[in-house]
């Protein structure tokens, strides 16, 4: 158990000596102190529990040495009786302004003197019992504030090294993809030189076979390359005016010959109330409609495919302008139109063997019509055709 540890303060040697043979006996460990300076002095070495404080001393007084460790935060706590002189009113109104916990009268009365020290000290363990957990608690909230702001120091640690990993992908991939593509270019342009000198029936076949393939692995790695840019957050869409019925002529050109190789028609409209002029990027628009005609393509083996653009009003009176893309192919069930727009997904393995691809093109398509601030989206049955659409607000130049 804790021996209490009780000063006590007085001028008089012979008082002094009084209550350490009235104190000792009860278990107490009594230290004595002949003036305020002392007192003060020895405050500081033993930390008491309780003070039995004089008030008339010479130089310093009890009011002055209460005073001081009233305005001390280290000693505010402890509890101190007042020792004042008989019938001293005026002193005791003083003390407890002062801040004294309790008073004794002299001659101090033993049994009385052990009454309040106890009950001042049962006060004061209760007080440090819960100054006690509060310091547990202060370490404890200290420890775990520390703990936290370890762990927020990782995380930041390895924020900033994923995203120095993810620049370095960046870069690595936009090298790759041209390191690929300056040889391909190669592949593609000797190629056309040799499709246009005289060649017999099979090499001219076996040149256009190449001439396909350098072209798919050409798409692929573009493909490759915008997707990771729309990843790592590399890929910036760079809106200007575009003119819109040029704009899509240029599309329509570039698709036909692939329509008319499979014998399916191509129709591209354009209603009659759009703008001339329109603000977007240009080649991001243009990616997204040419995948989507270039699957309506791909997946029709005979029939139509049309595209329109058209205007459409939203619920806000925004204008929105709204890109369709219908075709009389094989469709898609159900069950597949809702992942459709995932990476990577196609319909099933049978039809990627027949009909090429990785399942890029249309996720690229979403993340880009995303990236507009649109919408996309597709209507389909099996064996009957798909009507793909996508919209992006309009900004009318
Ligand atoms: P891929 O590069 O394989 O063409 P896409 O993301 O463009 O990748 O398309 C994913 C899959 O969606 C295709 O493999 C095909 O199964 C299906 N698909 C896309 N467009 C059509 C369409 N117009 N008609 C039928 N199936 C389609």
């Amino acid at each position: 158990m804790k021996r209490w540890k009780i000063l006590v303060v007085d001028d008089e040697p012979q008082n002094l000596r009084l209550m350490e043979i009235m104190l000792t006996p009860l278990g107490y460990d009594v230290h004595l102190a002949e003036s305020g300076v002392m007192a003060l002095q020895r405050i500081e070495s033993i930390t008491p529990d309780l003070i039995l404080l004089d008030v008339m001393m010479p130089d310093m007084d009890g009011f002055q040495v209460l005073e001081r460790l009233k305005n001390n935060d280290a000693t505010r706590i402890i509890p101190i009786v007042m020792v004042t002189g008989l019938g001293d009113r005026e002193d005791r109104l003083k003390g407890l302004e002062a801040g004294a916990d309790d008073f004794v009268q002299k001659p101090v009365d033993a049994t009385e003197l052990k009454a309040r020290v106890r009950s001042l000290l049962r006060v004061k363990a209760y007080q440090d019992l819960l100054l006690q957990g509060q310091e547990k608690l202060e370490r404890e909230v200290a420890r775990r504030t520390e703990q936290l702001s370890e762990a927020l120091e990782e995380i930041n640690r390895a924020a900033a090294a994923a995203e120095a990993a993810n620049v370095l992908r960046g870069e690595f991939l936009a090298n790759i993809s041209h390191e690929l593509r300056t040889p391909l270019n190669g592949i593609v342009g000797m190629t056309e030189l040799v499709l246009s000198t005289d060649l017999t029936e099979e090499q001219q076949e076996y040149m256009e076979m190449v001439q396909k393939s350098a072209d798919r692995l050409l798409d692929l790695i573009d493909k490759t390359l915008d997707f990771s840019e729309i990843e790592t957050g590399v890929m910036a869409l760079e809106p200007a005016p575009l003119e819109v019925s040029e704009w899509l002529d240029d599309i329509a050109r570039m698709l036909l010959p692939k329509a008319m190789e499979k014998g399916v028609a191509l129709n591209v409209s354009m209603d009659h109330n759009l703008p001339e002029w329109l603000i977007g990027d240009a080649v991001r628009l243009r990616q997204v409609l040419v995948n989507l005609a270039g699957n309506a393509i791909k997946f029709t083996e005979e029939g139509e495919v049309n595209i329109r653009i058209s205007l459409e009003s939203d619920d806000d009176g925004l204008n929105r302008l709204l890109f369709e893309i219908r075709d009389t192919g094989i469709g898609i069930p159900a069950e597949h139109q809702e992942r459709i727009f995932d990476a990577f997904t196609q319909v099933d393995s049978s039809s990627t063997r027949r009909y090429e691809g990785i399942g890029l093109g249309l996720s690229l398509a979403s993340r880009l019509v995303d990236m507009m601030n649109g919408r996309i989206g597709l209507e389909s049955r099996e064996g009957e055709g798909s009507r793909f659409w996508f919209s992006v607000p309009m900004a009318p130049k």
